[in-house]
């Protein structure tokens, strides 16, 4: 991270489990776990708009002096996936690996400061069985038959929510709109067998023509998809976790349910003490999601040669909490924003102090990472009579580009 002078403020964070602004770490270091992508397709821009808020945070938190230990899971193996292997012919394996390493090189194109921790669901099933049998000792799963499976079979595990007093209490959802979303996100509130319709699946028992590991006890199988992100952040990090982080559209229940066996396995009440969610990109009036088909891929942007630059600055041109709907315009407006910026904090002749405006990005980032702010005092600075007030020993333009580049990730040179 470039060096600017002075230190930033530790973000207070909007928790969207409390509803409050809290701050987003109480110590020297502060960690995070966000949950990755599933790698069956492109990174759109929705993706890019969630991982670059948190790459935001983790700036921030660098800024402020703070050691950041940030964890992200990878869903190298999930339904989704499968079926689109299924479709396209291809063998799964070498779809999430390619995609995979297409999302790393799109990240890295938009500059976003790669995870300490990155781990996929494939490498962590030994630790995902282990945590499940512990969980079946320990009463909070229950085997469920498998209709029609072959005699000897274990059958499936799910998680007894009922055995978890503190379930739900990041999002309060009303039972009603709990079982509607639980159903629209992956979820078999009707399947046979089970105790209670919210009851998510901890292993799923080995299919025809579906990928199965070793369960031992578990017998062969595959993980439900709530227990990768739990045993996945209990491997990585120390727990509570200071932020727990993700699409508002993995709030419930995915967040939720991963937190309950994060609780049931660790015994730790809170487990992350604050979670942060953030917004929907719509395009073309619906969500952006790989379901609807409706997405913009950063990598085509970038083929057609879009500046990466342009992309980050018109994503975090809207609050990371906002739901919005992306038209274009915001990259023709962002191209032409950098144009200026170049121009004015790149050029040579003497500025006038940027001391201000560095200071009112912090402030802005400081405050639940207000980019919108943070991109209007810059504005400002720039918008100014730069041949008045010349102060040619700060280098006060080298100072704003370097803070535009630590702290919105955005490069001008
Ligand atoms: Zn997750």
């Amino acid at each position: 991270m470039s060096v600017i002078p002075g230190q930033g403020d530790i973000p207070r964070i909007f928790n969207s489990a409390s509803g409050r602004l809290e701050p987003s770490a109480t110590g020297e270091v502060a960690s995070l776990y966000v949950c990755g992508i599933t790698p069956y397709d492109a990174t759109h821009l929705g993706h890019a708009a969630t991982y670059l808020a948190f790459d935001l945070l983790v700036r921030a938190w660098r800024d402020a002096g703070i050691t950041v230990r940030y964890a992200q899971g990878l869903t190298d193996v999930d339904d989704p996936l499968l079926e689109r292997a299924t479709i396209t012919g291809q063998d799964w394996r070498a779809l999430a690996t390619s995609q995979t390493q297409l999302y790393r090189t799109d990240m890295a194109a938009l500059r976003v400061i790669p995870p300490d921790f990155y781990r996929g669901v494939i490498e962590t099933i030994p630790h995902i069985v282990a945590g499940v049998e512990r969980l079946l000792d320990s009463g909070y799963a229950y085997r469920v038959p498998v209709e029609d499976a072959p005699p000897g079979t274990l059958g499936d595990v799910y998680a007894d929510l009922s055995a978890d007093p503190a379930f739900a209490s990041q999002t309060r959802l009303d039972p009603f709109a709990a079982d509607r979303l639980f159903a629209e996100r992956g979820g078999d509130p009707d399947r046979p067998g089970k105790r209670g319709r919210l009851d998510p699946l901890l292993w799923r028992a080995e299919r025809p023509g579906e990928p199965s590991w070793d369960g031992r006890t578990l017998g062969r199988g595959r993980p439900g998809w709530h227990i990768e992100c739990a045993v996945i952040t209990a491997d990585q990090l120390d727990l509570p976790v200071d932020v727990q982080g993700g699409g508002s559209d993995l709030a419930f229940p995915h967040h939720e349910m991963s937190t309950s066996h994060l609780r049931a396995l660790s015994g730790v009440e809170r487990p992350a003490r604050l979670t942060m969610h953030t917004g929907m990109l719509s395009f073309g009036g619906q969500k952006m999601s790989k379901s609807l088909g409706n997405l913009v891929f950063v990598n085509q942007m970038l083929e057609r040669g879009v500046n990466p630059s342009a992309i980050r600055l018109a994503l975090i041109g809207h609050h990371y909490r906002e739901d919005w709907e992306w038209t274009g315009q915001e990259l023709v407006k962002a191209e032409a924003r950098l144009v200026k910026w170049r121009e004015v904090i790149g050029s040579v002749k003497p500025h006038p102090s940027s001391a201000g405006a560095i200071a009112k990005i912090r402030a802005a980032l400081a405050n639940d990472l207000d980019t919108p702010t943070a991109i209007a005092a810059v504005d400002e600075w720039v918008g100014q009579d730069q041949g008045g007030r010349p102060d040619r020993t700060t280098y006060a333009g080298a100072d704003l580009r370097r803070a535009i580049d630590a702290l919105l990730g955005v490069k001008l040179y």
